[in-house]
């Protein structure tokens, strides 16, 4: 679906500073060429696409939202955290972030070596699939699976190799959403539950602690999300009037959502803005 208007904001974009395809400023430009007004950088725990994205956003004439998307875990379920707006120096954050980064690169290794006992793969393989400091994740090895002719794309890895059912899975740290939602909220950030109506919800009990923490609202725009998710959640959102967002979760080529196929309204961005003091907007 193409965006609405001249307003269209798209909140959830990845680059290759973690598993999308593009560099940050090549996701700002097409962010512009597909009409959005506005958008958030949101790789997966890291801000080092935010200098680059800035600077495009001010030469492309786009809004942007600095963000981030915090890997977290509750009884190991998997919760993904949308920041935006936090200070990017503040040290409980970045120090947080930087131990999930660095215990990604152990685990890469780790299914590496896995995956290396069926296919003739190398750290070097994968390592050449991602560019310099980016947040390493299963695509990249799913990137050099394909490159080595073991797979025919990320989604034909992710079926296959990377499947968390597998026998070569392995897992990362990650945090506590109780715990990121937190620190997210002390860095002056605002903390927006990513696809949280896909497979597997949060228990009530779970939301309820995470609103208790000043978590801000759910982005109920996504492609993965199931109707009598949004539906259970939008009884949340009515009765602690809640951000709503809508977003693509673009990664270039490397996933096939499109950009602005899910928005979030002009009002939403708003309040976003208002209720953010870690760090300014860029409104270029
Ligand atoms: P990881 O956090 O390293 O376990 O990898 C998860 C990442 O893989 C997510 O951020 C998704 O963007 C990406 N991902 C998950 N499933 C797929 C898929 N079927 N095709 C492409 N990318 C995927
Ligand atoms: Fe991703
Ligand atoms: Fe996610
Ligand atoms: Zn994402």
């Amino acid at each position: 679906m193409p965006p609405e208007s001249s307003a269209s904001a798209d909140l959830h974009l990845h680059s290759d500073r973690s598993d999308g395809t593009e560099t940050p400023a090549t996701v700002v430009r097409q962010a512009r060429l597909a009409g959005l007004a506005t958008i958030a950088l949101t790789d997966h725990d890291t801000t080092r696409g935010w200098d680059e994205a800035s600077q495009a956003a001010l030469r492309e004439g786009i809004a942007l939202l600095p963000g981030a998307e915090i890997s977290s875990k509750h009884r190991g379920f998997s919760v993904h955290v949308l920041a935006y707006l936090f200070d990017p120096t503040h040290p409980e954050l970045t120090r947080l972030m930087a131990r999930v980064r660095d215990d990604r690169i152990g685990r890469a290794e780790q299914f590496v070596e896995n995956l290396a006992r069926e296919y003739p793969l190398t750290w070097d393989d994968v390592i050449a699939q991602r560019a310099d400091d980016a947040t390493i994740g299963r695509p990249h090895i799913a990137d050099a699976l394909v490159a080595g002719g073991f797979a025919t794309s990320r989604e034909d890895a992710f079926r296959g190799p990377l499947n968390p059912a597998g026998r070569h899975y392995v897992g990362h740290y990650a945090p506590d959403p109780l715990e990121v939602v937190r620190l997210i909220v002390r860095a002056g950030g605002v903390a927006v539950i990513a696809h949280p109506a896909g497979r597997g919800m949060m228990p009530d009990r779970m939301i309820r602690a995470l609103l208790a923490e000043g978590l801000a609202g759910f982005e109920l725009g996504h492609r993965e999300n199931v109707r009598s998710g949004v539906m259970h959640l939008r009884s949340f959102v009515e009765a602690h009037d809640l951000i709503v967002t809508g977003s693509s979760d673009y990664h270039g080529a490397g996933k096939p959502n499109r950009l602005g196929e899910h928005t979030t309204a002009p009002v939403m961005v708003d309040r976003i803005i208002a209720g953010a003091s870690g760090s300014a907007p860029i409104l270029g």
